[in-house]
């Protein structure tokens, strides 16, 4: 999509890496669960930059829009609703409050949207074992030239490596609780656990110092049945709560704007949009969400979640298994987390250009 409205070379020029393969190392061997390299596009590879660089970037070029304006550490508060319409929020920007108004409304603030729970509107929980993946970093040696990222499985743990110009990303993840249990067991513990797994690893771990350096977040995943009101839409996450399994929900959010996008601009440019037109964005990205989020919900349970309850071995799904092994079909893993199960693309992208 930012080749489409001509960004993806100017983002090429930043800093990043790139990650060609995504590996499963396991106890019963190594599956190339992704092979980008393999994909018929001309960037056959995951780019990882840090995500405030990418988004001082798109701020940049978006300020070349002459109507463009954003407001930062803005935290929207309210609805502003008139005659059971949605006009514009209210939110709160340093201790000024503060409110703008608008033709439509695009709630995409995540996961814990406020905004959803304020315009009344239900998610259907997707019940999977809830998990929490613990994210911490690592030094990147010159000599770790690996153009790959691995979930590293055995011993009752999951470990996601990501590589990063200058250092591991590491999502270690357990079952919802165990944050807890290795913080009462120490920082050693956890060292040594990454080191048991990723051996190559060992020579670095004393770099975790501290559970300052530590996130972790917990893992649920929800869709809401109706993803808008009269004059708000929601999307991404805000929408549908992806797991991190195939680390494709930052695609489905991507997927959903570019479709929004594809739909509103001409209502949008009569100054008039209808619910019938919301209705169209939802109709065209609730199947392929639910898709993802089926595939993701087996994996998460038959694969991760027994692994971690039970330290049971890992075992990857028979239709996943048969898959990876049949030349037609081994890319369709690839194909699913770099274009979604229907390739979303702007349909007038000269419309957007700046
Ligand atoms: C542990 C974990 C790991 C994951 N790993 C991956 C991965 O590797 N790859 C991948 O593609 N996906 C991954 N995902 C999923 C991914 O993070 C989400 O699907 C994606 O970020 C959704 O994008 P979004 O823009 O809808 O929401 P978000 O990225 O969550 O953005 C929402 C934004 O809204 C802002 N906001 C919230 N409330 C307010 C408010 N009241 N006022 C103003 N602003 C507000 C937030 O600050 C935030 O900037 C992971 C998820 C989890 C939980």
């Amino acid at each position: 999509m930012l080749d489409q409205i001509g960004l993806a070379d100017r983002l090429h020029e930043l800093p990043h890496a790139k990650m060609r393969e995504m590996r499963f190392n396991t106890p019963a061997g190594v599956y190339r669960m992704a092979v980008f390299s393999r994909l018929p596009t001309r960037f056959p590879y995951v780019m990882i930059m840090p995500q405030s660089r990418f988004l001082e970037f798109l701020i940049a070029e978006a300020r070349k829009y002459p109507h463009f304006r954003i407001a930062m550490d803005a935290n929207v508060q309210q609805l502003i609703e008139q005659e059971g319409c949605i006009r514009g929020v209210t939110y709160r920007g340093g201790d000024r409050q503060c409110e703008v108004r608008a033709t439509l409304t695009m709630a995409a603030d995540g996961r814990f949207s406020r905004l959803r729970k304020l315009a009344g509107l239900e998610g259907v929980s997707q019940s999977a074992p809830p998990m929490e993946v613990i994210w911490l970093r690592l030094p990147r040696k010159p000599e770790d030239s690996h153009e790959e990222g691995s979930i590293n499985i055995g011993h009752g743990r999951v470990i996601a490596l990501l590589g990063r110009v200058d250092e591991w990303q590491i999502g270690y993840i357990v079952a919802k609780g165990g944050y807890q249990k290795l913080k009462r067991e120490g920082v050693g513990v956890l060292q040594k656990s990454i080191a048991d797994l990723v051996p190559w690893l060992a020579d670095r771990v004393a770099a975790i110092g501290d559970w300052h350096q530590i996130n972790v977040l917990s893992v649920e995943a929800d869709r809401l049945t109706r993803w808008y009101r009269t004059g708000l839409l929601v999307i991404g996450d805000a929408a549908h709560v992806m797991l991190p399994v195939g680390g494709v929900g930052i695609n489905c959010a991507v997927a959903d704007a570019i479709e929004a996008a594809n739909v509103l601009v001409q209502p949008l440019r009569a100054g008039r949009v209808e619910d019938q037109h919301l209705r169209e964005v939802q109709r065209r990205r609730e199947r392929c969400t639910q898709i993802i989020q089926r595939f993701q919900r087996v994996m998460q349970r038959r694969g991760l979640g027994e692994t971690l309850e039970a330290a049971r071995p890992f075992k990857m799904p028979l239709p996943l298994r048969i898959v990876l092994r049949i030349p037609g079909l081994r890319d369709l893993p690839p194909r699913v987390m770099a274009f979604g199960v229907r390739r979303a693309k702007l349909e007038r992208p000269e419309e957007f250009a700046a």
